[in-house]
């Protein structure tokens, strides 16, 4: 078959990876002019059947020698003392198995894996899609044309592939109450591996070095509501008759989201009257070429295939940026597409609704995760505050299993994947 994948991140160039080796043609489009790679973006997590996943790419040695290095978190409480933890402590409990890394280094892991034997388009998106008998006809933003056995979104929580299959984003995309803006500024603060915190009623203000030396990584997670009058998510929409995308430049269509001057506005706004080194932060706001907010917001669709068009990683079954599991989503979703196509003698008839299956425990319990890591993420009370810092004070002090359980958000999202059943790869251990 040629495969067609819509986004060159996370979950793209793995499903590249695995169909490339099961015996197929395959091309990848991504809209960014060149894969967005280094430490820029977020830190990631790779939790239990992901790390499994990369370890048969025979790439697990690479991902761990990028992985993030954090040696302690600090929360921060002005007029009180600080709480300091091991980070090492504090991640145990998400997974036995688990790798932090930022998503960009990920990115380019995989795409190295991949680039001799997958055909990469970067600045280019798909405009058009026609599905008749032999296939589907995409038409592309640099005017070119062709036909694919199968196409697969992989291009995140904005999809463009979504957009012209399952209609629009608003449809599909469900509201967590929260924001998360991300800029970088230089260190003057002098992190040295360290990750502090700052937790005020609903704000939370996070700094974590980068493998830039000098630079800081500012995440700010707040509460606001929705600033669009959005719809509910239709479950049960018709198939779009006409599969064009109606905006010519094909970009996303959140126009607030998009507009980094409102954008800038509404954290400042949000940020007023904070204390610590906030206001120092926000001074190198309008600097900084990295500056991202985006609404914290899920990805629920009550079936992610239609005809011979699926959808993989966050452009299907987003958790939200944030709260924890999406690339790990990402990376056993693209495996269990890719094995159930294999298993299926390659009949997405068959493969598809298999494929769906096999990840509907993990994106369900996904969708419930998400909100909960939100909650304890953003404090919503002074008594959320300092119940917080108690936490991470006594954490030390407990039990191993207990670290394990309060530290696991609930079983949070390492123990959503528990259930997804990784089949044996069915081709050689090589591209
Ligand atoms: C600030 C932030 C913090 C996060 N923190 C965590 C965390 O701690 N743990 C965790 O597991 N996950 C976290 N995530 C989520 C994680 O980044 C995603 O779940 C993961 O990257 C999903 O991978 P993906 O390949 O499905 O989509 P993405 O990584 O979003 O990649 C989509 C790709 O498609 C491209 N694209 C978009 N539109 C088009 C188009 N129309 N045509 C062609 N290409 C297109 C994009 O440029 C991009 O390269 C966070 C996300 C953000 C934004």
């Amino acid at each position: 078959m040629h495969v067609l994948i819509s986004g060159a991140s996370v979950a793209g160039p793995v499903l590249a990876y695995w169909l490339r080796r099961n015996g197929h043609r395959v091309s990848v489009v991504e809209r960014t002019s060149e894969l967005r790679v280094g430490d820029g973006g977020q830190a990631v997590d790779i939790l239990g059947p992901a790390v499994e996943v990369i370890d048969r790419m025979g790439l697990l040695p690479q991902v761990r020698a990028a992985r993030t290095t954090t040696d302690t978190m600090t929360l921060i409480r002005p007029g009180r003392a600080d709480v300091t933890i091991d980070a090492a402590q504090l991640l145990a409990g998400v997974s036995d198995r688990h790798v932090e890394i930022m998503r960009g280094d990920l990115a380019e892991i995989l795409y190295e894996a991949t680039r001799k034997h997958v055909a990469y388009t970067f600045g280019t998106t798909i405009q058009e899609l026609r599905e008749h008998d032999g296939g589907v006809d995409a038409t592309f933003s640099d005017g070119t044309k062709g036909t694919f056995d199968l196409v697969v979104g992989a291009d995140g929580l904005h999809s463009g592939v979504r957009r012209l299959v399952f209609g629009p984003e608003e449809d599909y995309s469900h509201f967590l109450g929260g924001y998360l803006a991300v800029f970088s500024v230089p260190d003057f603060i002098g992190l040295d591996g360290q990750v502090l915190g700052y937790n005020t009623v609903d704000r939370a203000v996070a700094l974590y070095p980068t493998r830039t030396p000098g630079r800081t990584r500012v995440v700010i997670l707040f509460r606001a509501p929705q600033p669009d009058n959005r719809a509910p998510q239709a479950d049960n929409r018709a198939p779009q008759a006409d599969r064009r995308d109606p905006r010519p430049d094909n970009r996303e269509q959140q126009a607030d989201h998009r507009d980094p001057a409102a954008q800038r506005r509404l954290l400042r706004e949000v940020c007023a009257g904070l204390g610590w080194e906030v206001p120092r932060l926000l001074e190198h706001l309008d600097a900084a070429d990295d500056f991202y907010l985006d609404g914290i917001s899920q990805i629920r669709l009550p079936s992610w295939s239609r005809g011979r068009v699926t959808l993989a990683g966050d452009a299907g079954y987003g958790p939200g940026p944030a709260v924890g599991g999406g690339s790990s989503l990402a990376v056993v979703g693209a495996y269990v597409l890719a094995s159930e196509l294999a298993a299926a003698g390659d009949d997405h008839a068959v493969a598809f609704p298999a494929y769906e299956r096999a990840m509907a425990d993990a994106v369900a319990a996904s969708r419930t995760v998400g909100p909960s890591v939100l909650a304890t993420l953003i404090p919503r009370s002074e008594l959320q505050v300092w119940t917080m810092a108690q936490a991470m004070r006594l954490l030390p002090r407990l039990p191993g299993f207990l670290q394990r359980r309060l530290t696991s958000f609930g079983g949070g999202p390492a123990a959503m994947l528990n259930g997804v059943d990784l089949r044996p790869p069915v081709a050689p251990a090589t591209l």
